[in-house]
């Protein structure tokens, strides 16, 4: 049985219960795997916790881009567009398969935006800030080569563009590979177990009281240190440990859709303006596109977050202005997610206009707690914290390593190169197509596990051929990524309920009875669990 087998929760709890940690880890997202790996890599005895599923925050919910931000240029954030744009790269080399370069599409605009000039100055320093290899900088497009490049956009508009280069990924499947990598140097991680209280003596943190969500059963997690990673809830572990003063979380929400791509066939991703001059992505990602962002104020419930009807009105307005002839309407859209940036507040600034800069807050308790940054700063993010928590252990008798997460890959076996990954591709889409697949799900698979797809391709059992690869993937997922719950699955492992709706149809049943038999659930435990998945599955179209 693997460490992070889902049949061996009982024992990875045990042994939070009984060892005392190094470091506590509170939050399965990102920040928080992060965080845990560059600790356990270091040396130091480490422990992680998730009161849901791991990335079921903020970390499932991005544009999922590994990117630089380009925006921020526009806000003199030089410092911010420098560390992120450079880890880029980084994370690229340490999982190719999982954060592939993607070309981004600016389009100019006759009558609004940015001028050509001034585009082009400002991608030659988003490149220079970042470090980006000289094949790789940025072009400049005359009007008819971008016409030529995006067909799409509408020809008495556009003056010219530009293309530059980022990189796409999967932010859940991220956080759960640098999770399993943490979990494989040493520490013990769980999800489904929420910090509900901390442990003190003579007035300092020595641990935390915890709940297994899932059994309504206490225990206690021992540690020296204790790190809050836990995005839009910062606050709330702030007060249960009546240390929320000074600056304060500022939560804004941001909304994407997901269409067929039939419906919107742009070429690459683009990266266009909107009338009230903010910015959108729309990613072409295997059979679907995606679009978005939003940036409202958020004062809602942080445990279900969804789109409204205005905020699918707003995005759809934005896409039909800019692509005249896709004509979408809300009943183009086949899912949607909707996530909080956990922002530090500052008086009198709008929702675009917060700073994305990560902030450290230490209480008198000795809590850290780490809120705002980027997906793509985890590990730079990571180095910090860590630093810190090292300077605070001061014990002379120990040494520990320097951060080295940079040369850590995050699956067990790693490809070497991007080259790498296409190769293995075309082997896996010869391999799929003798099984009667169609060849998207090479695509999906490899994007999705990388290496792994062997592990679950040659635990195909006989049946119907879709059916029985979403088996394989779910007893890979619980034998390897403390799948739990049919959501896990859908959502966050696979992406299916996002990007592949319409195969949830077609696998739930099967799927469903495949969580039964492995977990012994009573007909009652089943039924609950279709009731939610309808659940998630509704809220994902049904807007309000
Ligand atoms: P989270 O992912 O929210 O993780 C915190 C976790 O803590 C949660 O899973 C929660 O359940 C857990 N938790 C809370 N309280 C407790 C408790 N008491 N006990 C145990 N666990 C607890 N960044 C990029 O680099 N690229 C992008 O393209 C990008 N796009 C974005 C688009 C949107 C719409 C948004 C909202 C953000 C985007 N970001 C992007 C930013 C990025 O997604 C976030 O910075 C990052 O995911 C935050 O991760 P986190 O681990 O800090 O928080």
């Amino acid at each position: 049985m693997t460490k992070l087998d889902s049949r061996n929760r009982q024992s990875i709890i045990n042994n939070l219960n009984s060892h005392r940690f190094d470091l506590l880890v509170i939050g399965g997202g990102i920040t928080g795997a992060g965080i845990a790996l560059d600790a356990a890599a270091r040396g130091l005895k480490v422990a992680l916790v998730e009161k849901n599923d791991f990335a079921f925050g903020t970390s499932s919910r991005s544009t999922k881009l590994i990117h630089g931000g380009l925006r921020y240029l526009k806000q003199l954030e030089f410092g911010l567009v420098k560390e992120v744009g450079s880890e880029r790269a980084v994370v690229h080399k340490l999982a190719p398969h999982l954060v592939v370069p993607e070309k981004m599409l600016l389009p100019l605009y006759e009558k609004r935006g940015f001028s050509s000039l001034l585009t082009s100055i400002g991608l030659k320093l988003y490149d220079f800030l970042a470090g980006v290899k000289s094949e790789d900088q940025r072009r400049m497009l005359t009007k008819k080569q971008t016409l030529k490049q995006e067909p799409l956009l509408l020809a008495d508009d556009v003056k010219g563009g530009a293309i530059y280069a980022e990189y796409r990924t999967d932010d859940a499947r991220l956080t759960t590979e640098i999770m399993k990598t943490a979990s494989r140097h040493g520490a013990e991680v769980i999800n489904y177990c929420e910090v509900v209280d901390f442990v003190y003596e003579a007035r300092k943190i020595v641990g935390a009281k915890v709940k297994d969500v899932l059994t309504d059963t206490p225990y206690q997690i021992k540690a020296t240190t204790v790190v809050s990673a836990a995005g839009p809830w910062v606050d709330e572990l702030r007060t249960i440990n009546h240390s929320k003063k000074g600056k304060q979380l500022h939560l804004t929400k941001g909304v994407h859709l997901v269409v067929d791509k039939k419906r919107l066939p742009i070429a690459q991703a683009i990266y266009f303006d909107v009338e009230d001059g903010r910015m959108i992505f729309a990613i072409p990602r295997g059979r679907v596109t995606y679009i978005g962002t939003t940036d409202t104020n958020y004062m809602g419930s942080k445990e279900m977050v969804v789109a409204t009807l205005e905020d699918a009105e707003y995005l759809i307005r934005a896409v039909n202005r800019t692509f005249p002839s896709a004509q979408l309407t809300l009943h183009d859209i086949e899912s949607s997610w909707a996530g909080l940036r956990p922002l530090i507040h500052e008086e009198g600034k709008s929702a675009s206009e917060l700073s994305r800069k990560d902030e450290i807050f230490e209480s008198s308790t000795g809590l850290i707690s780490i809120a705002g940054g980027k997906l793509t700063g985890y590990r730079k993010m990571a180095e910090r914290v860590v630093d810190l928590v090292l300077d605070k252990m001061d014990e002379a008798d120990r040494e520990f390593d320097e951060c080295k997460t940079d040369l850590i890959p995050l699956v067990e076996s790693p490809f070497k190169d991007y080259e790498e990954v296409k190769a293995y591709l075309t082997s896996v889409k010869e391999r799929v197509s003798k099984l009667d697949l169609n060849s998207f799900y090479a695509d999906y698979l490899v994007g999705n596990y990388g290496k792994q797809t062997n592990a679950i391709l040659d635990d195909i059992q006989a049946g119907q051929i879709e059916i029985e690869l979403a088996k394989a993937e779910l007893r890979f997922g619980i034998a390897n990524e403390l799948i739990t719950l049919p959501e896990d699955f859908f959502i966050r492992r696979t992406g299916r309920l996002y990007f592949f709706k319409n195969s949830i149809d077609v696998i739930e049943e099967a799927i469903l009875h495949e969580f039964q038999v492995t977990f012994k659930w009573k007909e009652l435990d089943l039924e609950k669990a279709r009731q939610q998945l309808a659940m998630e599955v509704r809220s994902v179209t049904d807007f309000k």
